[in-house]
Order: C-alpha cells, then structure tokens, then sequence
C-alpha cells in the first residue's frame, strides 16, 4: 500500500493494542450499562410512542419517564454521534455477544476458517426495512391500533428477560421473533440494529454533531481496513462518516493503522478512550437522575 502522508504509521503490535484495549474498555462500558440501565433502550422507544400517541389523541405532550429518556438518548445522539447505540444500549450489546458467541462455535466448532456474515449487498438492501418498521409503528400508534402489537415484537421480551420479571403470557409471537432476532444477530453482527431497530432508524435521521471524522489526506492509499472492520459495512469512501448508519462502535478508529480516524473531543483530549469513559459516565449521571438505573 502507497503512503500519502508523513503521519506515523502504527506498527503490527500497537494496532493489536489498540484494538485490544478498545474492545476490553467497550465491553467493559457495555457491561456496566447492561446491568446497571438496561432499561434505557426500551424507555427511549417507548417516549417516541408516547409522543405519537398524545399527538393523534389531541392532548398536550406531557414529559414523563419515557420522554426524558428520548430526551437523553436523542441529544446524546446529536451531540456524540450513535455512542449510545456503540456502548450503552443493552439490545445492542446483547446483539455483540451472540454474535461472538456464534463466532466462537463456527471456528473453534465448526472449523469455519471465517465467521460466516451476510453479504454486503444484501445488507445495505435490508437498512431500509427498519426506517419501514419505524413508520409502521409511528402509524399504529397515531391511529390508537398500536395496544393490538402490545407483545408481538422482540424488544416487549427483552424488556422482560432484563427486568427479571419473567411474565411471559401474550408473548407468543413476540417470543418467536425475539428467536429469529437472535439467529438474525448470530448471522449479522449488529443484524437488528442494521434492519429492524425503530430506535436505531429515529437515531438515523437525526443530525449529528460528534460523529468520528476522517482525515482522507492522511490515509494510506488504497487501504480499507476501517471499512473491513466496520460492523455496519459502510462504504466509507463514499459514504464518509457523516453517515447516520454508523452505530457509534468506533471499531474502524481503533483499527485504523495512521490513527486517521477521531471524534472532535479527540482533538482536545489526546487518550481515545478517556472521551469514552467521560461520555460513559455522563450518560450514566444523567440516566439515573432520570430513573433509568436499577440500582439508584
Ligand atoms: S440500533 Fe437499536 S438496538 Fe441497536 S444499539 Fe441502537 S437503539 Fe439499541
Ligand atoms: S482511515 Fe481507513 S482508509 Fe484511512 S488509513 Fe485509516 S484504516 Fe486506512
Ligand atoms: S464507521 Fe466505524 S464507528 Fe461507525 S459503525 Fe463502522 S466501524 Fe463502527
């Protein structure tokens, strides 16, 4: 690969450091928020139906729980990019650990050379679906039909299995799709995020401030191994990181063999993860003043 630029190339050894290290602190991030908050998902879904519902009723929108956590999901996601998606959501790290989990069986089990991913192609086809899955249930629920889903959808389960309260009755369908979810997640890394999640679709549309950014003069010609390590399979080159697909896991930046990839904070704090944890905490801050944290 030809060099453009004088910036220091990372060598073999400090790329696996990084990667290492970003993949320990976001598994760490993520696990703490899985215990701790994994209710934040469902009750950032649930303000987007409160506020469709006021409206086709005609009432005043007032602010309740689920709204303040939309609230804090959405400017989080204006002001960070998708860092909630890449770190804090529980469905979406829940979706990162069956999908290394299905890894671990098709190589060490299976003796698959490569973990088995859906076709690129076919991927950027299935995006549309969740923008479809959005407008369908903004629909239901500004006609007042959305109390007949109630149960028929995987993130009803989830919400169930993570608040340990197990009642399952009128969950049928919902049960079935929480199982195709899962297989879709083992096949796909990120597969719900990409096609199906409403959230992930709301989150799509809004304008985002702290998105990563790349510095294209300083990349090495030819190479595209942010986009082979992005989970999204985003087409970088044409797409840039402006793009609202991206999920905010910042597994390219710490791929990225000239470090030629950062968020704006990046520029004032020069340790990549230390932003991470600041943000981490801030939302955790923030999210347990508003209810969302089990424990306080
Ligand atoms: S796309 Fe949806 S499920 Fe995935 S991380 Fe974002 S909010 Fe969570
Ligand atoms: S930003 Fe992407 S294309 Fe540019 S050097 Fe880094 S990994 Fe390569
Ligand atoms: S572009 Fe980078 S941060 Fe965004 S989803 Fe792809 S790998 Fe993750």
């Amino acid at each position: 690969m030809e060099q453009n630029s004088k910036k220091t190339v990372r060598s073999g050894e400090q790329l696996k450091k990084s990667r290492r290290t970003h993949a320990l602190v976001r598994a760490a991030v993520q696990l703490v928020f899985f215990i701790a908050m994994p209710g934040a998902f469902y009750a950032g879904f649930a303000g987007i139906k409160s506020i469709f519902g006021s409206i086709s009723a005609g009432t005043p929108i007032e602010m309740n729980g689920f709204i303040w956590a939309l609230v804090l999901v959405a400017a989080f996601t204006i002001l960070f990019g998708r860092f909630f998606c890449g770190y804090i959501c529980a469905f979406g790290s829940f979706g990162d650990l069956i999908h290394w989990i299905s890894g671990l069986v098709q190589i060490k089990l299976f003796k698959r050379k490569k973990q088995f991913e859906l076709p690129e192609k076919a991927s950027k086809f299935l995006r549309i679906l969740k923008y479809l899955n959005l407008a369908f249930i903004v629909i239901f629920v500004a006609l007042g039909l959305y109390a007949k889903l109630r149960g028929a959808n995987a993130w009803d389960v989830f919400s169930q299995l993570t608040s340990l309260s197990f009642r399952f009755d009128g969950l049928t369908v919902g049960i079935i799709l929480f199982v195709a979810v899962i297989a879709l997640m083992a096949i796909k890394e990120r597969g719900f995020c990409q096609f199906l999640c409403p959230l992930g679709a709301f989150f799509a549309l809004l304008p985002m401030l702290g998105i990563l950014r790349r510095d294209k003069d300083g990349c090495i010609k030819g190479c595209s191994i942010c986009k082979k390590n992005c989970p999204v399979d985003l087409q970088l080159e044409a797409d840039g990181f402006s793009n609202g697909e991206c999920i905010g896991c910042d597994k390219c930046a710490a791929a990225c063999p000239r470090a030629n990839l950062a968020h704006p904070e990046n520029k004032l704090i020069k340790y990549e993860l230390v932003p991470v944890l600041i943000k981490a905490a801030l939302f955790f801050a923030l999210g347990s003043l508003i209810g969302l944290c089990r424990f306080f």
